[in-house]
């Protein structure tokens, strides 16, 4: 009788092992199969994960009928922190979330900057070269650098004009560490963030800002910034071809 007990015990343990190793190597292989391309691309030493974005949403009750993918692309030695630039997505989450829109894929790279570059000279300068190492399917991009000088951030929307444009650049965005010190968190509203304004740049396909004196997470200065879109503003990043319904 013990020998059955002990057998079945053995087999079970066989099969929860076998569960493991056949629930493991998928995920293992998605994230090396991804680390392989960002490394094959120049980043240097990529750490790739998957974020679970399910803990975005506990509390929300928001109905969501459109999402988005999103690639975020983090510089070693710039300041920035995992912990750090999840926190600050948890609000650009709650921001989308007014419109019904969501996060589908969101994928997270820590990785040395290509040639070291973590200081960067500004649009059109540099970004372009980094742009163009990120394959077009991985749309938006926010990079997080450790300074611009005379910018926070910025964003090419994907009707951008502008001579440097180049496909690459379309809907990427670029964060120096600068929107996340002190000084500039103190003279913005609690709920703001660069990241969901920069992505509304993306998303709206417009470097526009919301007319003068009017509140908008698309304000036109940092006195009149919130975390809040209209209905028209929604409706246009439905419209966004990176923005997909959501199946039913
Ligand atoms: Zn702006």
């Amino acid at each position: 009788m013990m020998k059955y007990k002990t057998l079945i015990l053995l087999l079970s343990f066989l099969f929860i092992f076998a569960a493991v190793e056949a629930a493991g190597p998928g995920e293992k292989g998605k994230v090396e199969k991804e680390e392989e391309i960002w490394a094959g691309a120049g980043f240097v030493k990529p750490k790739v994960e998957f974020i679970d974005v399910g803990r975005f949403y506990e509390k929300t009750r928001q109905a969501f009928t459109h999402s988005f993918d999103l690639t975020l692309v983090m510089f070693r030695g710039t300041g920035w922190s995992k912990k750090v630039v999840l926190q600050r997505l948890k609000k650009v989450a709650d921001i989308f979330a007014q419109c019904g829109v969501r996060f589908g894929r969101v994928k997270f790279v820590e990785a040395g900057a290509p040639g070291g570059v973590i200081d960067f000279a500004g649009p059109g300068v540099g970004d372009r070269e980094i742009a163009e190492k990120v394959p077009l399917t991985f749309r938006p991009v926010l990079f997080y650098f450790r300074s611009i000088p005379k910018f926070n951030a910025y964003a090419w929307p994907e009707s951008s004009e502008d001579e440097e444009v180049s496909d690459a650049l379309r809907n990427t965005a670029w964060f120096s560490l600068s929107v996340a010190m002190k000084l500039n968190i103190k003279i913005r509203r609690p709920n703001y963030v660069s990241e969901a304004h920069e992505l509304g740049h993306i998303l709206l396909d417009s470097l526009g800002h919301a007319g003068a004196g009017v509140e908008n997470l698309m304000a036109e200065s940092y006195e009149f910034e919130n975390d809040r879109l209209t209905a028209d503003q929604c409706r246009k990043i439905k419209e966004h071809r990176l923005v997909i319904p959501i199946a039913r």
